[in-house]
C-alpha cells in the first residue's frame, strides 16, 4: 500500500443540498404551512451547503475580526475590521432576505408564512455559519422594537428591507441597507437590566447618552437599540453609529471579546461618552419596548442550535455509513445505530419545535391562542434546543473518532459555537423564569395553551402525565426548584405535538415514549429504540447514498 493512499474515510460531506437531504426539515416546513416554498428553500439548500460556502465558514472564523481603536496619530478610529468571508455570508443572508422577510415595508408582519421560509433559512445558513447570523437576527428583531415609533421606524424601513448589504463606514442614511444591533448588558448586570447605570440626558432634538456597555456585537451595525436610565425610567434608545450632523457619534469601543467561539462576529466592550441618541417608546418603557425584540431573537437561537445539531448529526451519520471498524460499517454496528437514532430522534423533534414555534409567531397577529403560544414557549423552546444542542454535538464529535476532534472536521467548531445560544438573549434559568412569568401574568391564555398542547398529544404514551406535571409543578410553591424539569418536560410536550402533526406520526410517538414515558437519561444511545425503529429514523436523518 502507498503511504499517501486513504482508505476507510468518509469523503467529504460537501456539495450537498441543505433543504432536499433533510426530511425532518422538509417535513416541519409543509406541516407548518410552507410547502409552496420547497423549490426555492432547495435553491437556498443547494447555495449555502456548496463546498464553497464550507470553505468561507472557515476564513471567516480562523480570522476573527480586529478592533482599530485609534489611528497612527492618536485620533479615535473606533472600526472593526471584518475579513472578506464575513462580508460575503453578510452580503448573501441580507439578499435572501434572513434580516427582514418578516416585515412588510410598514413595519407590519408579512403575511404568513414568512416566518416559517425564514426560519426554514436561517436554520439552513447555521449549519454552515453562526457568527455572521448574529446582526442578522439583530437587525430583523430590531423592527419589532422600533414599531413602538412609527415615524422613526417609516425612515429606516427602506434601508432595512433593501436586501442589499453595504459594509461602508457612512452615516446610515447614505447607505443602501443598514443592520442593527443591541446594548443591554453592562458589567454589573445582564439579566437584571434595571440596574443599568448609563444615563441618559435630554438635549435638542435627541438624548445625550453617557455609561459603558460590557458586551455589545457587531459593533458596525448602524445602529444599535440600547437601555439606559432616562429622567422617566430605564428607557429604549436608537443609538446611530454617526450624528445627524454626519459626523462619527461617540461611541468608543474598549476592546473586543476573546470569546470561546463565535469567532467571526464580533463582540465589543463600549463606553457612550454624550452620544447622540433618539429615544424608542415611552420614557420608563424601556424593558417593556424592546422585549419585543428579545422574543424574535430568542426564536432565532433556538432555530440556529436546531440549524447547528443538524449539521453535526448529518457529519456523524456519513462518516458512519462509510468507516467500518472490525469488518463492519460503524452505521450498522447495534451500539453506533442506537446512539445515532437516539440522536436523530432529538435532531427531528429540534427542527419541528422551531418550525411550529415559527408557525405561532406567523400566526400571532390574528389569532390570540397562537400569540400565546409563541409568548409561553419561546422560552421553553430556547430553553430545550439551546442547552441540548452542545451534549449532543460532543456526541456527534465521538462518532467521528479523533477525526472528530480536528479543525477542518467542522465538529470543533460547531462544538464551541453551541453554548452561546443558551446564554445569551436570556440563559437558561432566565428562561425557565420567563415560563413562570408568563403563566402569572397571562395566566388563563398560558393554560389555554397547556390544555391545547394536551389535546394534540392525547394518545402519544407519557403525554398525559407530561401535562399534569408541568401544570402541577409550574404553580405549586416550589415552582421556581422545579422549573428546570417542567419546562423540560413542556418543551418535549410541544415537541412531541409538532412531530405528531408531521408526516411521519411514527416518530412522535417514538420520541413520546422514549422522552415523556420513559426516563431519557443524560447520555445518547441509553433509549429503548428497537433496531426496526431507529433503521426507520436514520434513514429519515440523511438517505443513503
Ligand atoms: C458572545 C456574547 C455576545 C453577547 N452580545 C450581546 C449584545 O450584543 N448585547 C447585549 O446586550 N448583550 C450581549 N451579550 C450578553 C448576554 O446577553 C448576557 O451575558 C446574558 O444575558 C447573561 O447576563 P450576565 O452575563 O450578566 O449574567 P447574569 O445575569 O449575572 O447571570 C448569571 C447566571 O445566573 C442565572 N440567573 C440570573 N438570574 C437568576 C435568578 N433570578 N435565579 C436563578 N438564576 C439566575 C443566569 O441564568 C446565568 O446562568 C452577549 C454575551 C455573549 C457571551
Amino acid at each position: 500500500m502507498r503511504s499517501d493512499e486513504v482508505l476507510n474515510q468518509s469523503p467529504p460531506y460537501l456539495d450537498v443540498d441543505l433543504f432536499a437531504s433533510d426530511q425532518a426539515l422538509r417535513d416541519a416546513v409543509a406541516a407548518n404551512g410552507g410547502a409552496d416554498e420547497s423549490a426555492a428553500l432547495s435553491a437556498f439548500g443547494t447555495h449555502w451547503g456548496a463546498a464553497e460556502m464550507f470553505d468561507l465558514a472557515r476564513q471567516a472564523n480562523e480570522n476573527p475580526p480586529k478592533l482599530h481603536a485609534f489611528d497612527a496619530k492618536g485620533f479615535r478610529r473606533d472600526a472593526v475590521e471584518f475579513h472578506p468571508a464575513y462580508h460575503r455570508f453578510m452580503a448573501e443572508s441580507v439578499a435572501a432576505g434572513l434580516a427582514a422577510s418578516t416585515w412588510r415595508a410598514d413595519a407590519t408582519p408579512a403575511p404568513v408564512p414568512a416566518q416559517v421560509a425564514r426560519a426554514a433559512r436561517f436554520y439552513m445558513a447555521a449549519q454552515i455559519e453562526t457568527g455572521h447570523l448574529c446582526p442578522i437576527t439583530m437587525t430583523r428583531a430590531a423592527v419589532a422594537a422600533l414599531a413602538a415609533e412609527p415615524a422613526l421606524v417609516a425612515k429606516l424601513m427602506p434601508k432595512i428591507t433593501a436586501r442589499a448589504y453595504d459594509a461602508r463606514f457612512r452615516p446610515w442614511w447614505e447607505k443602501t441597507g443598514i443592520t442593527l444591533g443591541m446594548g443591554m448588558t453592562e458589567r454589573q448586570g445582564g439579566t437584571d437590566v434595571r440596574t443599568n447605570t448609563t444615563r441618559a440626558e435630554p438635549m435638542a432634538e435627541g438624548y445625550a447618552v453617557t455609561g459603558q456597555k460590557w458586551f455589545m456585537s457587531a459593533p458596525m451595525c448602524d445602529g444599535f437599540l440600547v437601555l439606559a436610565q432616562a429622567p422617566g425610567g430605564l428607557s429604549c434608545f436608537l443609538m446611530p453609529r454617526f450624528r445627524p450632523d454626519g459626523s462619527v457619534n461617540a461611541l468608543h469601543f474598549q476592546r473586543l471579546k476573546d470569546k470561546l467561539g463565535n469567532r467571526s462576529n464580533a463582540s465589543s466592550e463600549v463606553e457612550f461618552a454624550a452620544a447622540f441618541a433618539l429615544r424608542v417608546g415611552e420614557e420608563g418603557r424601556g424593558v417593556r419596548t424592546i422585549i419585543n425584540m428579545v422574543q424574535l431573537t430568542r426564536l432565532d437561537c433556538a432555530i440556529a442550535s436546531a440549524g447547528i445539531m443538524r449539521m453535526a448529526l448529518a457529519q456523524a451519520l456519513h462518516h458512519a455509513r462509510y468507516r467500518s471498524v472490525f469488518q463492519m460499517r460503524l452505521a450498522d454496528q447495534p451500539l453506533m445505530r442506537a446512539v445515532l437514532a437516539d440522536m436523530a430522534l432529538d435532531a427531528e423533534a429540534a427542527v419541528a419545535l422551531v418550525m411550529r414555534l415559527a408557525r405561532a409567531f406567523d400566526l400571532a397577529a390574528g389569532d390570540a391562542g397562537e400569540a400565546a403560544r409563541a409568548r409561553l414557549l419561546t422560552p421553553a423552546v430556547k430553553y430545550w434546543v439551546c442547552k441540548t444542542a452542545p451534549s449532543f454535538i460532543d456526541e456527534a464529535m465521538e462518532c467521528l473518532g479523533g477525526n472528530g476532534y480536528v479543525e477542518e472536521s467542522v465538529l470543533p467548531r460547531l462544538y464551541r459555537e453551541a453554548p452561546v445560544n443558551a446564554i445569551w438573549e436570556g440563559s437558561g434559568n432566565v428562561m425557565c423564569l420567563d415560563v413562570l412569568r408568563a403563566l402569572g401574568h397571562e395566566g388563563e391564555a398560558a393554560r389555554a395553551v397547556l390544555a391545547a398542547l394536551a389535546g394534540e398529544t392525547t394518545d402519544l404514551p407519557g403525554a398525559r402525565a407530561s401535562a399534569d406535571f408541568v401544570a402541577r409543578a409550574l404553580s405549586g410553591e416550589d415552582a421556581q426548584a422545579q422549573a428546570r424539569a417542567a419546562v423540560g418536560r413542556l418543551a418535549m410536550l410541544a415537541a412531541a405535538a409538532a412531530l405528531r402533526q408531521g408526516s411521519a406520526p411514527a416518530l412522535a410517538e417514538l420520541f413520546a415514549r422514549t422522552r415523556l414515558a420513559e426516563r431519557h437519561d443524560a447520555m445518547y444511545g441509553t433509549s429503548h429504540i428497537a433496531p426496526g425503529e431507529a433503521g426507520v429514523v436514520l434513514e429519515r436523518a440523511l438517505p443513503s447514498a
